[in-house]
This record gives structure tokens, sequence and C-alpha cells, in this order.
């Protein structure tokens, strides 16, 4: 397994391997660049198949958290945690006490927080070793679960995106496809749902649909055919690459704009909306919500300041898209250079 060389080493400042005996725990922390700030990231839980494979998501996932930040407009740096296992199996008490130490013995040169296989409550026993253990916030209403947050800031991007796309002011009447009604999805979609857009939602698990049905009036559909639904929007809110060679010539939407983390299967996917004219939503620029709210939990900021921050969104957005348009180029690649701009002058 070679690090330096590895395809998805991108000049990271540090990336750190970490064992302990005792709980059993094997996790790699990667920082990938701290020019704007300490590198915040989550801390995911996943049964690698193999080192290489944990390796290579910590590299990438890490890299994706600089350009976060850096678009987003917060002092933060990109990093990213990863512990080899299975969350349902394999998670303990120790193992977490002991990445709690793992985590302090890089002195806030990393920030933690929850992801993929980790809680809320797996972020307090991390934070017991720990001061640097974000996404906690005692006695809140969500105790630090960012989603809300996220889901805000995605329904403010998705309102941009329509403005420039469809030029329109208000989602009445506008149609919408959510896919995945979870956590994020499912609030994204109330706040569409207040504004008057007609929602047709999916979702693995017929409670979360259901519910969508019963709160918002949504209309449901099956499986993978919320891609070829006659929606003005798609807004993916559950797996990442589902823009991808099968799904896009199925899309009849003019604009994707949801939460999904690495909704583009591959890069040049970007550029096969951008000749489709369907106006893509860089997803790590609408979905930043909640890395913004986890900075202002650290700083402790009011609620309105968040709230404003949050909203900066639709202008990012805006900026990204005018930029896109002028050079003819996908927003996905507009969105990487401003955010380059950013930590490289830094
Ligand atoms: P979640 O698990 O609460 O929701 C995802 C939903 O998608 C679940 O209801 C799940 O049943 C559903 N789903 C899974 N496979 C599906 C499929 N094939 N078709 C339709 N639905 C399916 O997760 P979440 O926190 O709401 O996150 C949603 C997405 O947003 C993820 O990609 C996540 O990485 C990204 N994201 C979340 C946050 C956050 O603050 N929670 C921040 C940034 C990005």
């Amino acid at each position: 397994m070679s690090v330096f060389s590895h395809p998805e080493f991108d000049g990271h400042e540090h990336v750190a391997f970490y064992h302990d005996r005792k709980s059993g725990l094997k996790a790699i922390i990667a920082i990938h660049n701290t020019n704007l700030g300490p590198a915040l990231g989550g801390c995911r839980m996943w049964p690698y198949a193999t080192d290489e494979e944990a390796l290579r998501d910590v590299l990438r996932l890490s890299k994706g958290m600089t350009y976060k930040s850096a678009v987003a407009n917060i002092k933060l740096g990109g990093g990213k945690a990863v512990i080899l296992g299975n969350h349902r199996t394999e998670k303990t008490r120790d193992l977490l006490l002991a990445m709690g130490d793992f985590v302090e013995s890089l002195g806030g040169r990393y920030i933690t927080a929850e992801d993929s296989g980790t809680s809320v409550a797996d972020m307090k026993v991390i934070g017991e070793r720990t001061r640097f253990a974000g996404g906690v916030v005692e006695g809140s209403e969500h105790g630090g679960d960012p989603s809300p947050t996220t889901a805000y800031g995605t329904y403010v991007g998705l309102k941009a995106a329509a403005k420039f796309r469809l030029g329109v002011d208000s989602l009445k009447g506008i149609r919408v496809a959510v896919q995945g009604v979870g956590n994020v999805g499912y609030r994204l979609a109330k706040h569409l749902h207040d504004d008057g857009a007609e929602l047709v939602v999916s979702d693995i698990f017929s409670e979360n649909t259901e519910r969508a049905v019963r709160e918002l009036g949504a209309r449901v559909v099956e499986g993978d055919a919320i891609f070829d639904q006659d929606v003005d929007i798609f807004a993916p809110c559950a797996l990442g690459a589902i823009i991808n060679d099968n799904t896009i010539d199925r899309l009849k939407a003019c604009v994707v704009a949801g939460a999904a983390n690495n909704q583009l299967a591959e890069e040049r996917h970007g550029e096969l909306l951008r000749a489709r004219e369907i106006l893509y939503a860089p997803d790590y620029v609408i979905n930043a919500g909640g890395i913004v709210d986890v900075y202002y939990q650290r700083t402790g900021e009011s609620a309105d300041k968040l709230k404003a921050h949050v909203e900066g969104i639709g202008d990012t957005l805006t900026e990204i898209f005018t930029r896109a348009a002028e050079n003819q180029q996908p927003t996905g690649l507009v969105a990487n250079k401003i955010a380059e701009e950013r930590f490289n002058r830094a």
C-alpha cells in the first residue's frame, strides 16, 4: 500500500494511522490542508474490505472537506477520519475512547464530527478524551445534529438554482422529485412543500415515504422510477453516484439540486449535464449547511448569524452558475476553482 504515490494523494499535509491494541481500534486520520484553519471533517466507521480501500476513502474525503469549507467561507481546513470496522457490531465504548485519544494526539489540527456509522452519542464519548469533537451541543433541540441546517442550506441553494435556470422567484407549482426522504431529504421536502412546490418522492423505507404523503401531500414512486419523473427539479438526498451513464438521459428535470454527497459518478458527468442544459448545483456547495453549523457550534456565535451565513449558499451558487455560463464550463469545475483560489491564497 503506497501513500505518497497513491492516486488519491493530493499533497496532504498529514496522514496518521492508529492502532489501539486494547480496544482493537484501527483508524486513519487524513489532514488535507489547513491554510484556512484547523481541518474539520466527519469520522466514518465502515467495514472496509481492505486497508487500501480505507486509505483511498480518507484521502478523497479529506480533500473534499478542504474544498467544501473554502467555498462555504468558513475558517476551516479539510480533514477526515475513518475507523475500520462494522459500526453495528464492532463499535464499543473503549474503541470510541481510543478514537478520542487519537484525535487529541493531533493537538487540534483535526476536529472530528459525526458521519456515516457514527452518531451524536458517539461524539459525546469521543469528546470524553478530546477537546476536538464537534457536532455535540448539550441542551439544543437537535443535540448538535447538523441535518436541519443542511436541509435549509439545500433549500436556499435549490431556490437560487430555480431562479437562475427557470427564472422563478417562487417555488409555487414547481415540480420537484426528492430521492430519499431521511434526515435531510424530508426536511428539504417540508421547506419545498411550505413554498407550494409539488413533490414526488422515493425512499427504500415505506415509513419515510408514508410520512411524506401524510404530512406533505407527496406522491410516491418506487425504486429508480424517481429518475423518470416529469419534474422541473431533481433533488438527490440519498446516495452518491446517482448521476451516471444509466440515469443521465432519463432525467426530465432541468435542475439537479440536492444534498447527497458525491452525486456525479465521474467528473465527466458534470460536462454531460451541461451538454443537456441541466443546471447542476455542485453537491459540496449546496450541502455545506451542516459544516457551517458545526463551525458555529464551535465559535458559539448566534443562530441568526448562522442562518445568514447559510443563506449565503444561494449567492455562492449564483456566482458559480454565472461564471460557468460565461465560460461554458461545468459548474463543478468552477466551484473547484473558486475553492482553490481561496485556500491557495490563504
Ligand atoms: P439519511 O440516512 O437520514 O437519509 C437518506 C435516506 O435515503 C434514507 O431515508 C434512506 O432510506 C434513503 N435511501 C437509501 N437508498 C435509497 C434509494 N436507493 N432510493 C431512495 N432512497 C434511498 O441521511 P441524511 O443525513 O439525510 O443524508 C442524506 C444525504 O445527504 C447523504 O448523501 C449524506 O451524505 C448527505 N449529507 C448529509 C448531511 C447532514 O447534515 N446529514 C450533510 C451533508 C451531506
